[in-house]
C-alpha cells in the first residue's frame, strides 16, 4: 500500500537550491535509507516531510491527503534527531509520555503505553532516570521510544546513531529494523554511512547535491550501480577504478578482448571492478607489485602496483610484502563500465 507520496518536491535557501526536484513513492511497511554525503539535502528532506521548513514547490501526500501545507503537529509524523533532545529534568518515563501527555491522553493509558514501550526497548529498569544518568545508546532509546509512542504514520529518522560508538551502533542499526518490522510503519532513515544503508534499508536513495542519483535495493546499488558517483559512494574498499580504451577489439589496459556491442571503438571509458573481483594467485595473468598490506582480522586488502593503476584486492588470505611480485586475475563478467564524460554507466 502507498504511504508517503512526495510529488517534484524542490526547496531552495535565497539562491542556492538544495533539493531539486524530487519525486518518490513510499510503501506502508518500507524502510528507505537516505544516504548521501554532508550536505546533499538529507536533514532537509527530513524537515520538509516533518513541516519544520516550507517546501519552494511540489507537493507532499500521505495515504493520499495532502500535507504540505499542515502544521507539522498535525501530520502524524515522528522525527528523531542525532543528539537525541530528551528533557534532561525529565525522567526517563516522563520524556516517553510526554508527546501522548501533549495529546491530552488519558493518564492510565500514558503508563500503560510507557510500559509497553519501555518494554519494546529494553527501559522498563530506567524508567525513573534521568537522561543524564544514562548511556548513549539508552539515550538514543528513549529518543526512538518517544518516536514510536504516539503511532505515527511515518518516522524519520536523522543519523540517529552517529554518536554511538561502534559496537552500539551496531547493535542499534539491528534493533531498528526489528522495530520498523514489528511495526510496519514507513521509516526514512538517514545516514551518510554506507555500511549503515546497505545492512538496514529495504530501498536506498542515493543523492547528491540535491539530486537523486539512484533508488533502488542495497543489491541493486551494489551490483549494479547507475553511475561513477554510486560505484564509488557504495561499498569498501571503494571499487577501482581505471581509465580505459578498447583498442582493435581489447579492453586496454587489461588486454581482454570485448565484443564491444555497446562500447564504441577508441571511446575513453572508466572500468570498475570491485575489490572482491580480484584474486591473487601464482597463475593470475596480470603482473604487478604489492605496494600496502592490511590487515582486518577476517581479510587482509592488499594494495597493488599495476603498471602504474592503483588497484585495492580485498578477501586476501596471506600478507604479502612491500614490493614483492604478485600475480593477479580479474573475472570480466564482473567488471562494471561506465563513460568518461558523462560518469554514467555503459550497458
Ligand atoms: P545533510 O543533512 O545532507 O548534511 P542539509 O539538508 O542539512 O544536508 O543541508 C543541505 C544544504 O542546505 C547545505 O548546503 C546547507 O548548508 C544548506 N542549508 C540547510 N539548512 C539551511 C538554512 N536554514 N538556511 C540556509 N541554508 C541551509
Ligand atoms: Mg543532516
Amino acid at each position: 500500500m502507498k504511504s508517503l507520496y512526495l510529488n517534484k518536491i524542490s526547496k531552495s535557501f535565497g539562491k542556492t537550491e538544495v533539493l531539486k526536484n524530487i519525486t518518490l513513492e513510499l510503501q506502508q511497511d518500507e524502510l528507505l535509507v537516505v544516504l548521501g554525503p554532508s550536505g546533499c539535502g538529507k536533514s532537509t528532506m527530513l524537515r520538509l516531510i516533518a513541516g519544520l521548513e516550507d517546501l519552494s514547490s511540489g507537493g507532499i501526500f500521505l495515504h493520499d491527503n495532502r500535507i504540505d501545507e499542515l502544521e507539522p503537529k498535525d501530520r502524524n509524523v515522528a522525527m528523531v534527531f542525532q543528539n537525541y533532545s530528551l528533557y534532561p529534568h525529565m525522567t526517563v518515563e516522563k520524556n516517553l509520555g510526554f508527546p501522548l501527555k501533549i495529546a491530552k491522553e488519558k493518564k492510565e493509558i500514558i503508563k500503560e503505553k510507557v510500559a509497553a514501550t519501555a518494554e519494546t526497548l529494553g527501559l522498563t529498569d530506567k524508567l525513573s532516570s534521568k537522561p543524564s544518568e544514562l548511556s548513549g545508546g539508552q539515550r538514543q532509546r528513549v529518543a526512538l521510544g518517544r518516536a514510536i509512542i504516539r503511532k505515527p504514520d511515518i518516522f524519520l529518522l536523522d543519523e540517529p546513531l552517529s554518536n554511538l560508538d561502534a559496537d552500539l551502533r551496531q547493535r542499534m542499526r539491528t534493533e531498528i529494523v526489528r522495530i520498523q518490522k514489528d511495526l510496519q510503519t514507513t521509516t526514512i532513515h538517514v545516514t551518510h554511512d554506507q555500511a549503515e544503508a546497505l545492512s538496514m534499508a529495504d530501498r536506498i536513495l542515493l543523492l547528491n547535491e540535491g539530486e537523486i542519483i539512484q533508488l533502488g535495493t542495497p543489491e541493486e546499488l551494489y551490483k549494479k550501480p547507475n553511475s561513477l558517483f554510486a560505484a564509488t559512494f557504495i561499498g569498501f574498499p571503494k571499487m577501482n577504478i581505471i581509465n580505459a580504451k578498447i583498442e582493435n577489439n581489447y579492453l586496454m589496459p587489461f588486454g581482454i578482448p570485448i565484443e564491444s556491442f555497446y562500447i564504441e571503438e577508441g571511446s575513453d571509458l572508466q572500468v570498475g571492478i570491485r575489490p572482491e573481483d580480484i584474486s591473487l594467485h601464482h597463475d593470475g595473468q596480470y603482473q604487478a607489485k604489492v605496494t600496502a598490506s592490511e590487515y582486518f582480522g577476517e581479510q587482509y586488502i592488499i594494495t597493488l602496483d599495476y603498471n602504474n593503476i592503483e588497484l585495492k584486492v580485498s578477501g586476501c588470505q596471506h600478507h604479502k610484502n612491500i614490493s614483492e611480485a604478485v600475480a593477479f586475475s580479474v573475472n570480466k563478467s564482473s567488471m562494471h563500465f561506465f563513460n568518461k564524460q558523462t560518469g554514467m554507466r555503459i550497458g
